[in-house]
């Protein structure tokens, strides 16, 4: 049976529109953060449920992951994530709840294909703390790709564009000990802590002059002393190390750790390296199923933008991009440029306009999934020169 157009997939989608829409503003007004979306779940899962999935909350032992499944068949399943977890103090400030309505929209779609007559099956994998602990890299670790073939989802941005990759990302937090002591009568007694953090970000902001374009790091002091006349015996900062380029985020590594040892040299300083939140990869956007993505969002107008450079942010679907072939490409919540991570942001992921482009996204993504279970030519091409790395 043939795959129904994305005009008509998104139609079937349309007929929720009140329903979908209701589930977005509730996520948005109850955000929860990584590893407590609760109550995320329980309305995700009862949605699926309902609209006829076979649904599995507690997935792999994460209280706050699902998988639900719908369709029959012996050949891989295609795998669409939801994410729904929130940032503090901002919300929903990624957007994340329409992520999840993005989600529940394209099971909508498929479900009815796939009780249309097209063989195959697609999973809905409910992806906790995205934005901190990598709960996709956790989940893949205990297998949950195992009988997927390939994986997409969609995430709001400020313009509607393909999947163009995204950059790996190290986390570090690192402890400087020293020695207290009186920094006007006794300034020889002590081993300053806080010169040895601030050391650390000249070297990397020298370092900053001779990294390419690909490479970000960003730091924060999280504590510098607690008063200007104790020379402060602790002080702490985190660090972001990131790259686009699997090589480069190596150096990055290495020069960092270097950095570090030649902070405490100079200071007499011990430093404590902590890796804060697990590692995500570089993320391996498919150029089949973005070309797919791209014809859709054209034909239901929401004008991609297609010569957008390489994003810089990180995700954990970066983890699943080298495992299966998958793309994380965006759909626009705004008309104008707009940070993600901000109040506006946050704003603009409970308005009209991101409703509806998160509908659109929704039905390209059932129009691939639906291609990919049920075409073996397409998921030929799609697998074409993709290997696990
Ligand atoms: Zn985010
Ligand atoms: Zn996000």
């Amino acid at each position: 049976m043939e795959v129904p157009n994305i005009t008509s997939l998104y139609q079937t989608i349309i007929e929720s529109k009140a329903e979908l829409a209701a589930l977005a503003e509730d996520l948005w007004r109850h955000p929860e953060l990584a590893w407590h979306e609760e109550y995320a779940v329980k309305r995700l899962s009862d949605f699926l449920r309902v609209h006829g999935f076979r649904v599995e909350t507690g997935y792999l032992g994460f209280p706050t992951s699902f998988r639900a499944e719908c369709g029959s068949g012996s050949e891989a399943a295609f795998a669409i994530a939801a994410e729904y977890d929130a940032l503090p103090e901002i919300g929903h400030g990624c957007g994340h709840n329409l992520i999840a309505m993005a989600a529940m929209a394209a099971a909508l779609a498929v479900k009815r294909g796939l009780d249309g007559g097209i063989s195959g099956r697609v999973v809905i994998l409910g992806t906790p703390a995205e934005e901190s602990g990598g709960g996709k890299v956790k989940m893949l670790q205990k297998g949950c790709l195992d009988d997927i073939g390939a994986a997409m989802m969609v995430h709001p941005s400020w313009r509607t564009v393909p999947d163009k990759g995204s950059t790996a990302i190290r986390r570090y937090d690192v402890d400087f000990t020293g020695v207290e002591a009186h920094a006007a009568t006794t300034p020889e007694e002590g081993v300053n802590a806080l010169d040895a953090v601030m050391l650390l970000f000249a070297g990397v902001n020298a370092f900053r002059q001779q990294m390419p374009d690909n490479c970000r790091i960003h730091g924060i002091v999280s504590n510098g002393g607690s008063m200007p006349n104790i020379i402060p015996g602790s002080a702490r900062c985190r660090f972001y190390l990131r790259s686009s380029d699997e090589a480069w985020i190596e150096r990055l590594d290495r020069r960092f750790l270097d950095i570090v040892a030649g902070a405490e040299l100079m200071t007499g300083a011990k430093a404590k390296i902590t890796p804060f939140s697990v590692p995500y990869r570089s993320r391996r956007p498919n150029a089949v199923l973005n070309a797919v993505y791209v014809d859709g969002m054209n034909t239901l107008k929401s004008p991609v933008v297609v010569n957008s450079s390489v994003g810089h942010g990180s995700s954990d679907f970066g983890n699943f991009s080298h495992l299966v072939p998958g793309i994380h490409p965006y759909f626009a919540i705004s008309d104008h440029l707009i940070a993600g991570h901000s109040p506006a942001f946050a704003e603009a992921a409970h308005s009209e306009l991101g409703r509806e482009n998160a509908l659109k996204a929704a039905a390209a993504m059932a129009e691939i999934a639906l291609r990919y279970v049920s075409d073996a030519d397409f998921r030929r091409q799609v697998h074409a020169g993709f290997e696990v790395d």
